[in-house]
């Protein structure tokens, strides 16, 4: 009896062409590492089947998997390029800083659940993303000690930027993150800090995100 196999690599194709490529991410560098990471691999055995849909995911702790062209979107939004050292808060199933990795020279991921860090961490190492470090904490603190960072990326909703992840933008950094109230429509918001050390911010459009809980996010009761 003939048994149905899930052709990852093609769906993976039709993923960067259809919910990318046709929606105005052209980059070769950010499709190419799209290409690159196998999404099936970040998420639990129950969903994989489904890892190429145009849609978050759950993933454990109770958290989700961001939907691609988002994810493809803020990396686009925060112009990564080779070279750059990224945060990213909220890493949760480790598939975003595995993609920002195709691109950037160094990944710190920062994610609070521990559950989380540990599957990440497992598989990034597995896949063999060298350049990624997930530290176990509260990113509404940045990381001080892999300061400063080219480019910041949230994947979690917060009360507003917080202070600690402006400090530690390099000069022409990029800070990008959705910002409003969680378990509603949220805006993805772009700041820049300029040479002199000025801030521009723009909004990016409406998103939702889980909540960005922690000292300079939303307090632990949602
Ligand atoms: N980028 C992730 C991926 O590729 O799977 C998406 C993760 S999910 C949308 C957001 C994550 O942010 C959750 O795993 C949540 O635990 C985490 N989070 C929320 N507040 C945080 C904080 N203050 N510091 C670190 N992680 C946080």
């Amino acid at each position: 009896m003939a048994t149905t196999m899930t052709n990852y690599a093609a769906e993976r194709e039709g993923m960067v062409e259809r919910q990318l490529r046709r929606r105005g991410i052209t980059e070769k560098r950010i499709l190419d590492a799209f290409r690159a990471v196998p999404r099936e691999a970040f998420i639990g055995a129950g969903y994989a089947h489904l890892a190429y849909g145009d849609h978050p995911l759950p993933i454990e702790a109770n958290q989700t998997i961001s939907q691609p062209y988002i994810v493809a979107l803020m990396i686009q939004a925060a112009a990564i390029k080779p070279g750059d050292t990224v945060l990213e808060v909220g890493s949760g199933s480790g598939y975003a800083a595995a993609v920002i990795s195709r691109i950037a020279a160094r990944v710190i991921g920062i994610e609070r659940q521990h559950d989380l860090v540990e599957v990440a961490r497992e598989r990034l190492r597995r896949l063999g993303h060298d350049n990624v470090e997930i530290i176990e904490g509260d990113g509404t603190k940045g990381c001080r000690e892999h300061a400063p960072f080219d480019a910041i990326l949230a994947a979690a909703s917060g009360s507003h930027v917080p202070r600690p992840l402006v400090e530690q933008l390099a000069p022409r950094g990029r800070i990008v993150m959705p910002v409003g109230e969680p378990g509603w429509v949220q805006e993805l918001i772009k700041v820049t800090k300029n040479e002199g050390g000025t801030l521009v911010q723009e909004g990016l459009g409406e998103v939702r995100f889980v909540p960005l809980i922690g000292e300079e996010g939303w307090k632990n009761a949602h």
